[in-house]
């Protein structure tokens, strides 16, 4: 029967398919009982065996980790997992329940969380999570197939649903050809967002009850733009969802005609357009879309979803081919900014912070690991051999931040050309001004930056104490906040008085209703994904850019959100609107 389930868009396109269910944990395990015990309880053994391992090798290479809460955190893991208790409750529930690895750790989960539930100390009570994560573990464990963590099989044209979803998960996913993908929780704005709609991946996110309300092979229907999915889609639907491919064919050949033509204002103002380019399918669509250069490319996606660190050579090659595709235009490369939701598997992402957006992520973790930075300077310097590069520094909040960041460089350019490879004269270096206090103490830093690029994404969330990822917040989380629009005021100013060049590579940059309001604020760089390119193209050909800049007054005159969005509308019916309404 038809149903209907409503999320947020989050990643454009529509999605046909099957439905894969992905639950969330091992406690949707249904009771399961197997013929052959002795084999269940082998393959329970092995999964021990595989985590142990795991978990040791984590520990390893957390040694000298900066945040001895980490290391502690696994130690403690490693304790709950030797438990005799939670292992010999786990064998007797197999061997003499003959119950199946899986429905066994739900019981024993359950059993200890009993117990811990009971306590009065909430310390103790909280120690739950560890043990979920720990049986968390050896549930994925339980279903690997020896080849490093992939699914026992892939999703090639399935629709998966599942409570949430991390870049490294997607990229993997979208590798095995996946349609779409429904989540209960997640926001738009999170990393796995961007990289949906990098990747064309249909994306629909707070789908409240999904997994509840989708039984394994449904038919769906997903609409990535609206948010709306259908189960066992009707004749309707069906047309709908050719409707919306049609729809999206024709307007990208309509778009298509603006491949080779400027990014100019009706009155003549030429306006940058940069890629955020993630993969070499985005560089070569940069290329094709006549951006300026690569304004931000997020290196921290080489390192997600692999085990091992790539070493100097590797980084090297990537960086080489990034300049080399973008043929004589800059390319700017952003140091590592992992952290936060881009986790890897490397283990060099803390385990256990308590706060993870306001750990040590960015420019800290790499100014605390300086091995692992010096190797991808050095990468980087030697990549400038072959054309022109910019390098950017992610979460700086301090002026001194970015003076080590500098003298490191300038270190990495010397032992580059020390080691007979050929460097760049000068590397310019900018940061990302997407912590307020970046923002507000700019005055005093500006000098030591080259460039600047706003990251609205995260400005946002700090500005706001909204965070990104949390979608029952994404009400609160918007850039139409009169203190986000006065900070972008003035940064962007501030810049241009020093005469820095000012992008803005947030996600805000690529949307084209903003561009009247960003070109009203003084921007004249953007960075954006390929995919919206266009886009933002036609709306800065059909703006005047002297009335939106006459218009800026009444703009920094409004005092809540409802009041800028009327400024847009205004902005929009009086002509100056981007090609918005047209
Ligand atoms: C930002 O914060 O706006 C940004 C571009 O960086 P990221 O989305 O990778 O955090
Ligand atoms: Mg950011």
């Amino acid at each position: 029967m038809r149903r209907e389930l409503h999320g947020h868009g989050a990643s454009r396109g529509s999605a046909l398919g099957r439905a894969r269910l992905r639950m969330p944990d091992v406690f949707e395990v249904a009771e399961e009982r197997v013929e052959d015990s002795a084999a269940e309880l082998a393959r329970l053994h092995a999964a021990i065996a595989v985590v142990r391992a795991e978990m040791q090798a984590l520990r390893e290479r957390l040694q000298d980790a900066l945040v001895p809460e980490a290391g502690e955190f696994l130690d403690l893991h490693a304790l709950l997992l030797d438990d005799p208790e939670l292992l010999h409750g786990l064998d007797q529930l197999v061997r003499d329940e003959s119950y199946s690895a899986d429905y066994a750790l739900r019981v024993q989960r359950n059993r200890i969380a009993a117990v811990f539930e009971g306590m009065d100390d909430a310390y103790l009570r909280s120690r739950i999570d560890d043990i979920d994560q720990v049986i968390g573990r050896l549930h994925a464990a339980l279903h690997r197939d020896g080849s490093d963590g992939a699914p026992v099989r892939g999703v090639a044209g399935e629709i998966l649903v599942t409570d949430n979803v991390g870049p490294a998960e997607l990229a993997q996913w979208h590798g095995q050809g996946v349609m779409g993908v429904v989540t209960t929780g997640g926001s738009p704005l999170s990393h796995s967002a961007i990289l949906a709609r990098s990747l064309h991946v249909p994306l629909v996110v707070g789908a409240a009850g999904a997994l509840q309300k989708i039984n394994e092979g449904d038919v769906l229907a997903v609409d990535g733009a609206s948010g709306l999915v259908v189960l066992e889609p009707g004749p309707a639907d069906l047309r709908a969802h050719r409707a919306r491919l049609r729809e999206l064919a024709r307007e990208r050949k309509q778009l298509n005609r603006l491949r080779r033509v400027p990014s100019r204002t009706l009155d003549g103002v030429d306006i940058r357009l940069w890629a955020n380019a993630e993969s070499r399918e985005d560089v070569a669509e940069a290329h094709a879309l006549g951006a300026a250069g690569v304004g931000l490319y997020r290196t921290e996606f080489l390192f997600l979803g692999s085990n091992v660190l790539p070493d100097e050579d590797a980084q090297f090659r990537a960086y080489r081919d990034l300049v080399l595709g973008m043929t004589g235009r800059t390319t700017t490369i952003r140091t590592l900014d992992l952290g936060a939701d881009k986790a890897d598997r490397t283990g060099l992402v803390l385990e256990g912070e308590p706060n993870p957006a306001l750990g040590l992520r960015g420019v800290r973790l790499s100014l605390a690991r300086g091995a692992l930075f010096a190797t991808q300077l050095r990468a980087i310097a030697r990549a400038s051999g072959y054309g022109p590069v910019r390098v950017l520094v992610p979460m700086v909040a301090a002026r001194e931040e970015v003076l080590a960041v500098r003298a490191l460089l300038r270190t990495a350019m010397d032992e580059a050309r020390a080691a007979g490879h050929e460097v760049a004269d000068t590397i310019p270096l900018g940061a990302m001004i997407e912590v307020p206090a970046a923002a507000i103490a700019l005055p005093g830093f500006a000098d030591a930056l080259d460039f600047l690029s706003i990251g609205t994404n995260d400005l946002v969330q700090y500005l706001l104490a909204v965070d990104r990822n949390n979608d029952a917040l994404a009400e609160l989380y918007s850039p139409l906040h009169p203190a986000v629009i006065r900070l972008l005021h003035d940064v962007i100013r501030l810049a241009r008085a020093r005469g820095k060049p000012v992008a803005v590579c947030g996600e805000m940059a690529g949307d084209a209703a903003f561009v009247p309001l960003l070109l009203a604020l003084g921007l004249e760089e953007f960075s954006l994904h390929p995919a919206t390119l266009l886009e933002v193209r036609r709306a800065i050909r059909g703006a005047d850019l002297g009335a939106l800049r006459a218009r800026l007054p009444a703009l920094l005159r409004a005092r809540d959100r409802a009041g800028i969005e009327a400024w847009m509308q205004k902005a929009a019916s009086a002509g100056d609107n981007g090609g918005m309404n047209a």
